[in-house]
Order: C-alpha cells, then sequence, then structure tokens
C-alpha cells in the first residue's frame, strides 16, 4: 500500500474520536449484554482493561460469574423455544442482512475501537469490520436452506434427512481481530437457528458489545444474541458447564481447548475447537521468488503477527536459503511499525504486556538454541506493546523458536534439502493448522500438499479465505471444520426419517 500523509495531528484527532467511540463504555464497568439490554455485573468484581499503545487505561469491566452466565443462558434458551428456530429462514436472512448493513455503517467505529483495544493496525482492521459484515451475509443466504437434507431411497423404504438447529450455543473467542472472529462464529448459528451466549477474550471486550448493539438495531429479538465479559476460568468455564447450553464453538489456545473438552464432558456437549498453529511455508528453488517473498511476509507480519494461520516456520530450499533470506531481512526491515490508528503503521503494539514480555522472552530464546537474530530481537520505543519484526536464521526445526507458537512478529527460517526433507521438517511440529507451498512444478505442489499434515493448504498463495470452503487443524490445531456447509453441521443436528412403503416383511417374534 502506498504511503499517505498522515501527520501528528492527523493521529491526535484520530485517538481522540476513537476514545469518544469508547467514552460510553468508560462511564461505569462494562456490563453484560443479556437478553437485549446492556447489564451490569451480578458480583462487584471488576478487571481494567488497557490499550497496549501506552498502556493506560480504557475502562474497567465487569468480571461475569457463573450466575451472569446462567442468566444469558436462560435467555437465549427461552429465545430459542420462544421463536427463533422456527422462524421461517428468509426471515432470519433479513435480519441477518440488517445486521450486515449495521456493520458496514459502523465499520469505522468498529475498526478504531478495535485498533485501540488491540493494537491491531487500522488498515487490518477496516478490512476485518466489512469481513464481518461479508460473514453475516454469507450465511444469511444459506439461513434459508439450513433445514435441508438428502433424499435416500431403498427398496422397501424412502429415509430423508432433515437439519434441526442444536439451541443455545456458546461461543469463546480469542483477542486476535475479536470482532471477525465473533461473526465467523455466530453468523452461521443464528443463520442455523440457534441462539448465542459468547464471552469474549478478558484482553478485548468492546466490540463485542458494539457487535450486539448493532444486532438489536438490526430487529434480532430478544435473548436470540448474549454476551457475558470475564475471565476464561471464571465465565468462560461455567459457560461450557452449562446445561442449556448444546455447543461450544471455541477459538483459542490449544490447552485451553484441552481444559474446555473436559469441562464440556459432563454435559457432552459437542465442540469445535480452532486453536494453535506453528505454520510451514515451504520454498522451493523452482518458486515464483517475488511472490513467494510477498506472501512470506504478508502471512507473518500482518496482524502483528497475532495470527493462527501465519507462516511462521519458513522453510527454505537450501540452494537459495541465503539469497531468499536476505531478501526477506530487507524487508523486514522496512516494515514500518507505529501507532494502529495511522493508515501508514503495518505491525503495532502487542496486544498485552503479559504477551509482549512472552514474545520477547524468544529473542534470548533464539540465542540459547544457537539461532541467528538476523532482524529485530529486541523491544521497540519505551512506550507501550511493541516489538521490532523479527527474523530468526540459521534455525533448526527442534529448537523452541520453531515448535512453540511465538504469535507475534516473528519468523523462523529453517533450510531444507529436498521434498523429502521439507515434508518432514514440516510434519514434524504437534500442531496442524494450514501450510503453504511455493513451487512452479504443479505435480510436486500437489505431492507435498497430499503429505502435509494440516487442515488447510495453500499453493502459490498467502492465505486467501473463500467462506465456502472449510476451515479448521488437524492434530494440536483443532478439532472439526466450519466455513459453508461445514458450520451447519456443526450448529445443526441431522435427523434421518424412515418410511416405509408397506411392502417389506416384519420379523415377529411370540408367534
Ligand atoms: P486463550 O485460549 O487464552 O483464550 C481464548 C478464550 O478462551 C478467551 O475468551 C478466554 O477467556 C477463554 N478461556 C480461557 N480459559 C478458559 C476455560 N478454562 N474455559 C473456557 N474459556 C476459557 O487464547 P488467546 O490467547 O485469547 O488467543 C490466542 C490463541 O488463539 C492462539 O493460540 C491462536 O493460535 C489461537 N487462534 C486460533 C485460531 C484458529 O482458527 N485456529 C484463530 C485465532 C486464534
Amino acid at each position: 500500500m502506498a504511503k499517505v500523509t498522515f501527520k501528528k495531528t492527523d493521529l491526535e484527532k484520530r485517538v481522540a474520536k476513537a476514545r469518544k467511540h469508547m467514552a460510553r463504555f468508560r462511564k461505569e464497568p462494562l456490563g453484560h449484554f443479556i437478553n437485549g439490554r446492556l447489564v451490569k455485573g451480578k458480583s462487584k468484581e471488576t478487571f481494567e482493561n488497557i490499550t497496549p499503545v501506552d498502556n493506560s487505561r480504557l475502562g474497567d469491566i465487569w468480571s461475569g460469574t457463573a450466575a451472569d452466565i446462567d442468566a444469558a443462558a436462560n435467555a437465549a434458551h427461552k429465545a430459542f423455544l420462544g421463536g427463533w428456530r422456527d422462524l421461517d429462514g428468509a426471515k432470519r436472512r433479513e435480519i441477518m442482512y440488517a445486521i450486515a448493513d449495521g456493520i458496514e455503517a459502523r465499520a469505522d467505529e468498529i475498526a478504531m475501537i478495535e485498533s485501540m483495544d488491540t493494537g491491531q493496525p487500522i488498515r487490518f482492521m477496516q478490512k476485518a469490520a466489512i469481513r464481518g459484515a461479508a460473514n453475516f451475509r454469507f450465511f444469511g443466504d444459506k439461513a434459508v436452506e439450513a433445514g435441508k437434507g438428502l433424499s435416500l431411497p431403498a427398496e422397501h423404504h424412502h429415509n430423508f434427512t432433515t437439519r434441526h438447529p442444536l439451541g443455545a450455543v456458546g461461543v469463546i473467542t480469542p483477542w486476535n481481530t475479536p470482532f471477525m472472529l465473533s461473526t465467523w462464529k455466530i453468523a452461521p448459528a443464528l443463520a442455523s437457528g440457534c441462539t448465542v451466549v459468547q464471552k469474549p477474550a478478558e484482553f478485548s471486550p468492546y466490540t463485542a458489545m458494539l457487535l450486539c448493539e448493532i444486532a438489536y438495531e438490526a430487529g434480532l429479538p430478544k435473548g436470540v444474541l448474549n454476551v457475558v465479559n470475564g475471565l476464561g476460568e471464571s465465565a468462560g468455564k461455567a459457560l461450557t458447564e452449562h446445561e442449556h447450553i448444546k455447543a461450544i464453538a471455541f477459538v483459542g489456545e490449544s490447552s485451553t481447548g484441552s481444559h474446555i473438552q473436559r469441562q464440556a464432558a459432563p454435559t457432552l456437549k459437542r465442540l469445535h475447537l480452532e486453536l494453535g498453529g506453528k505454520n510451514p511455508c515451504i520454498v522451493f528453488d523452482d518458486a515464483d521468488m517475488e511472490r513467494a517473498l510477498d506472501a512470506a511476509v504478508f502471512m507473518q507480519f500482518s496482524l502483528n503477527g497475532e495470527r493462527c494461520t501465519s507462516s511462521t516456520r519458513l522453510l527454505v530450499q537450501d540452494s537459495i536459503y541465503d539469497s531468499f533470506t536476505a531478501k526477506v531481512a530487507a524487508r523486514i526491515r522496512r516494515i514500518n511499525v507505529g501507532h494502529p490508528l495511522d493508515p501508514n503503521t503495518e505491525i503495532g503494539p502487542l496486544i498485552h504486556p503479559t504477551h509482549h514480555e512472552k514474545v520477547m522472552s524468544y529473542f534470548e530464546i533464539a540465542k540459547e538454541d544457537g539461532a541467528t537474530v538476523a532482524v529485530g530481537g529486541a523491544r521497540k520505543g519505551k512506550e507501550g506493546c511493541y516489538v521490532k519484526p523479527t527474523l530468526f536464521t540459521n534455525a533448526t526445526n527442534d529448537m523452541r523458536i520453531a515448535q512453540e507458537e511465538i504469535f507475534g512478529p516473528v519468523l523462523t527460517a529453517i533450510p531444507f534439502k529436498d521434498e523429502a526433507e521439507a515434508i518432514k521438517i514440516a510434519n514434524d511440529t504437534e500442531y496442524g493448522l494450514t501450510g503453504y507451498v511455493w513451487t512452479e512444478n504443479s505435480a510436486k505442489g500437489m505431492r507435498v500438499a497430499r503429505e502435509l499434515e494440516a487442515g488447510m493448504i495453500w499453493i502459490n498463495s498467502e492465505n486467501n479465505r473463500h467462506l465456502p470452503a472449510p476451515f479448521g487443524g488437524m492434530k494440536a490445531s483443532g478439532i472439526g471444520r466450519d466455513g459453508g456447509d461445514w458450520s451447519f453441521d456443526f450448529y445443526m443436528e441431522t435427523k434421518n426419517t424412515c418410511i416405509a412403503y408397506g411392502t417389506h416383511s416384519i420379523p415377529k417374534l411370540g408367534t
């Protein structure tokens, strides 16, 4: 993107505007959205939310308890039985379109709040807000036929399948691109006829409340979408344990996914887990170097590197390792790190001081393990949660920088000899979310794609999302898929009905 003229005074105006957008959240602790209304928490406990720009306070948030979750789950359950599940799909679509319109109308506000709350650059958050609207339109279109199934004729019977919404479902979301990710879960749930209780990440609570405001202004019936703010181990846990919650759609760390499996076991909940990643980007020596370079840098350094699908392990064929990593290093040195509301910023501050510390700890770990810090490897500035975008070279796949999810603007480059070694290194990880392959030899690209243990593979492309395509990971990166019709399989029960023609003989007992 070409640089735009953006003066210090322009930034000051933007910051003032973003803070004004958030002002209404600061009047009192931010509560929960239950049964169509913003309400206070049932306990007196609150927690502070800060902006990673300078770690200053944005506001206090009510810390949701099991009692708040109970109120929200009951509201969602009532709204499900009270009409949302039976509402004609075309009517659900109409409301979802109105929500999409509302998101588009307030996209600027959403993006600004998201940027200040999370540190994600405004250039990406504007696109993420619009993608949120696209999610509502895409799944809204599918609402009309969500219940449809298959016709399965047999000799003496006719079987047919239908799909039915599960009920009230829980959505638990992380802090990286929170608004877009929330819509990715909530839109298909609503299109299916399910009602929702969301527990947003404690580091980024604001835009979930905006989505509720927009949804109710658009005509969503009371109780169909509820949000309870709070900590994972209290509000989140209570959501996973509630008897009225039939499924949990979770996005977050692999270890949290494991906790959720345990917590949800007694109530036998359906789970969709979208978890961490340590994704390989394999560059062969016959690749289109310029395109591979663009994609490798974009996939790791966009969204602050706080991206589950990032191409965090750059596997480069040894014949081009030095020249390619030199080009990557040159690009990284030119990446613009700055205030997230500045349109020229490519990397903003990391979400929170604890995460900032975690990411920076890998600079020492890399050196101790024997890798080279080719670029970056230090904090940037004195204020806020900024780091210098970083490249580690001379790395091997057994190092911690190649095995652990760092979740920051940090790239680890590892050389490989041939196709077999590239596949071996790529798969030598507990994760299996995505894989990227760069080669002009399509047969080789297909062979590697077939062998990679990951839920999503891109050949000669960065992560390019197509909403009807399945999204999800293998191994420790998750269980289940969503996107397109896969989302409906998750939020709905498939029922088979079998009708006899009266022509078959029924086995007789006791005659
Ligand atoms: P996290 O697991 O710490 O938290 C995610 C959510 O879970 C938060 O809302 C948190 O409050 C809640 N939570 C925590 N403990 C809980 C518990 N015991 N019961 C119920 N809820 C609980 O993750 P994070 O740090 O917010 O997000 C970063 C992680 O998310 C990274 O690992 C990243 O790879 C992953 N992620 C994955 C995808 C994907 O599609 N696979 C997408 C985005 C992010």
